[in-house]
């Protein structure tokens, strides 16, 4: 077998633990190399039996001269042993480990590591990790054949039925076996300069390290290679794929009139960031390469009308556009927005979800906005010449891919309100043109933001309450409050749990709380259409407080919403708090976003508290990134973005290091076979021309 076979086509023992391989990220046999200890045990301190001491962890090596299992007065089994060396003898017990007395017999010579602790007079070794030498001359003066005792010991993410030590011998195989394979890729030049070991090294002493600082040295090579490739890949990429590509320039000074009658009917100034990013994309579009371009913008920055002029001059160029959100609510609220912009100025913009079908729709349509229902076979196009994606996120690549095969290559406008650091994007989607829309419009209120802790709880009820309480009859309708309540967030994606959770705040509220105010309840696990009602009374005011799930619905468009509750605070991210904070504030009216959290850990109190102060989703990426590590942010499908296995987000200095190396190379590329082979073995998961 080799590096790369899926370990899911091997008979025996892999068949029964792929799935749980899978869990780990191991799919195939090379996949193990790049498992990573989460940390090592040191036992490299050999003793000698007559010198141990109580509390050490130590290795001790000898004779096994008995072994047995011994039924205690629990019933419960326990697993004796003596072990000799020339000093001594000592004690060694594990508990319910019957299979033991199998694994270890009398004459054995044994490597043991483990705590040594003291009862009644005597050192007695506990739970012990073992590992029997019984045909080969096992630990010799170096122990160089020692993986689990005597040495530092890497400890590896487990996860059910499989485990660490198991682990522990399938990464060791493979580095045994495979070092002819783990041919060096990174040109001389580069490792020189960039001053890195070379990879079998690397591999060798990240898992199996002679001493602490080859750990640094080894992991630092590593997350080189894991920069570097991806960017160099992305760059590949790119230029592969212009360079067969011919698109359709849009005109723009042609329809220099048409662009400014567009502009002088919008009822607002677009902002300097709006502005910049209209120019940026006026470029791609008016070249003859398609455009690919990620715009990224906080909630409520403005990206839809961005988007608009873009449609408007695929149209106003004799072709069609379309336009694909995740959700029926959002598409639904686009279609109103294009068609109150573009349908005046002579466009014919049409609509189509799940419960608009095709067949009502008009075929003679310039602008499409939709649901994945735009996927659909049916759907086709004559002229397809502008693709925009809303939330693009939420969209896998395949998706993306049949819409943008719909035309012949179309430009591409993709979208989303995640918020992220300017390094991460640069280096996830090095193959893509970024605009952001860092400046929200003019006018816009901040959502005041708090914190409240568990003795202010009963208050914030009574204040909320005071905002949401329905008008006297002389007093209309508009000037009442909706309020949001986030209920926890228990994992990614919605589940069983997740609507318990809610469903159980949903009761409490009603029956505790709010007792005389109207409440609705939304969860992922219900269907489109009843989504779809609910959202739809509670814009029309059925009802005061709707309690939701954190995942639903991004960029619903509740104008009359000025409050926002976010319940368990401290278990989300800042990122993911600032867009659900971005649900509010849509109107003109002044909106509050409450924290409530539970804990008094300073540190988390701390992080929640910068909510308070910071109104940036780029700067709170940032601070993320920094206080919780990348994993907690980025390793959420939600976000689209891949986890990295060994380096990180917040390694700025390495991102640097790496897209230097990686621009210098790439000119130069076909030199370096070794390098261009491995690059194949990089996928791009993200919004990657496809
Ligand atoms: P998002 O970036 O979240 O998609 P939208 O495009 O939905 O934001 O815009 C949010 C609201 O802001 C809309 O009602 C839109 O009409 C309004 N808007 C957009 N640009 C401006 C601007 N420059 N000035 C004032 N309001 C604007
Ligand atoms: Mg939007």
């Amino acid at each position: 077998m080799d590096l790369k076979t899926p370990i899911k086509n091997l008979g025996g023992i892999y068949k029964r633990y792929c799935r749980a391989l899978e869990k780990l990220n191991i799919i195939t046999f090379g996949d193990f190399l790049y498992h990573i200890p989460s940390r090592y045990e040191d036992y490299s301190i050999i003793s000698k039996i007559d010198k141990v001491q109580e509390g050490e962890i130590v290795t001790i090596q000898g004779i096994v001269t008995d072994i047995k299992n011994e039924y205690t007065k629990r019933y419960k089994k326990i697993q004796k042993a003596i072990v000799e060396d020339d000093t001594g003898k000592i004690e060694v017990v594990w508990f319910n480990q019957p299979f033991l007395v199998k694994n270890i017999k009398k004459e054995d010579k044994i490597s043991l590591s483990g705590r040594v602790n003291r009862y009644f007079n005597k050192n007695i070794m506990e739970s012990p990790e073992y590992e029997v030498a019984r045909n080969t001359t096992n630990f010799d003066a170096n122990n160089h054949e020692l993986i689990h005792t005597g040495r530092l010991v890497p400890v590896y993410p487990q996860t059910r039925g499989v485990s660490s030590k198991w682990i522990r011998r399938q990464v060791y195989k493979i580095i045994q076996e495979h070092k002819q394979n783990l041919f060096e890729y990174i040109p001389d030049s580069i490792l020189k300069d960039a001053n890195l070991t070379g990879l079998f090294w690397a591999f060798d002493q990240i898992h199996f390290p002679e001493i602490y600082e080859n750990i640094d040295k080894a992991r630092n090579r590593l997350a080189f290679d894991e920069l570097f490739l991806i960017q160099l890949a992305a760059r590949k990429r790119r230029v592969d794929w212009e360079k067969n590509l011919i698109g359709h320039p849009f005109s723009i000074s042609k329809y220099k009139n048409k662009i400014e009658e567009f502009w002088s009917k919008l009822p607002f100034e677009l902002t300097n960031a709006q502005k910049k990013a209209v120019k940026e994309i006026y470029k791609d579009i008016a070249s003859n390469k398609p455009m690919n371009r990620l715009l990224e913008g906080d909630v409520g920055s403005g990206k839809t009308v961005v988007s608009a002029i873009a449609m408007y001059l695929a149209f106003l160029n004799g072709f069609q556009a379309v336009l694909m959100a995740p959700t029926e609510i959002l598409a639904n609220q686009h279609f109103k927005t294009i068609s109150d912009l573009l349908t005046p100025l002579g466009v014919n913009v049409e609509l189509v979800t799940g419960s608009r079908k095709l067949s009502i729709l008009n075929s003679q349509f310039s602008i499409l906005i939709g649901t994945h229902a735009v996927l659909s076979d049916k759907i086709k196009f004559d002229k397809l010449g502008l693709v925009v994606i809303d939330e693009q996120q939420r969209f896998g690549v395949e998706q993306r891919a049949i819409v943008k095969k719909k035309g012949n290559n179309p430009h591409l406008l993709v979208m989303t309100a995640t918020p992220i650091p300017r390094t991460v994007a640069l280096t996830m989607y090095g193959d893509l043109d970024l605009s952001y829309l860092d400046e929200m419009p003019i006018g816009r209120k901040k959502v005041k933001t708090w914190l409240v802790p568990k003795e202010k709880r009963q208050k914030a009820y009574e204040w909320i309450k005071s905002q949401l309480s329905r008008p006297k009859d002389d007093q209309p309708l508009a000037e009442t409050s909706q309020a949001f309540v986030i209920c926890p967030f228990i994992e990614e994606s919605e589940n069983m749990q997740t609507v318990k959770a809610a469903t159980k705040e949903y009761e409490k509220l009603k029956k505790e709380i709010f007792k005389n105010i109207k409440i609705g309840l939304l969860h992922g696990k219900l269907k489109a259409k009843e989504k779809n009602d609910v959202l739809q009374k509670f814009k029309e005011k059925a009802f005061d407080i709707l309690v939701a799930t954190p995942v639903v619905e991004v960029g619903i468009d509740i104008p009359n919403a000025t409050i926002i509750v976010i319940e368990a605070s401290e278990r989300f991210g800042l990122s993911q708090l600032h867009q659900l904070r971005g649900r509010v504030g849509r109107g003109d009216k002044q909106s509050y976003c409450l924290l409530f959290t539970e804990t008094t850990n300073t540190q988390t109190v701390g992080r929640l508290k910068s909510m308070e102060r910071i109104y940036n989703g780029t700067e709170l990426a940032e601070l993320d990134l920094k206080l919780r590590g990348p994993g907690d942010i980025y390793g959420t499908v939600q976000h689209g973005i891949p986890n990295l296995k060994i380096a990180s987000f917040s390694d700025f200095v390495l991102i640097e290091k790496t897209k230097k190396e990686a621009e210098k190379i790439f000119p130069n590329l076909s030199k370096y076979p070794l390098l261009v082979e491995k690059l194949k073995s990089i996928t791009v998961k993200n919004v990657s021309p496809d």
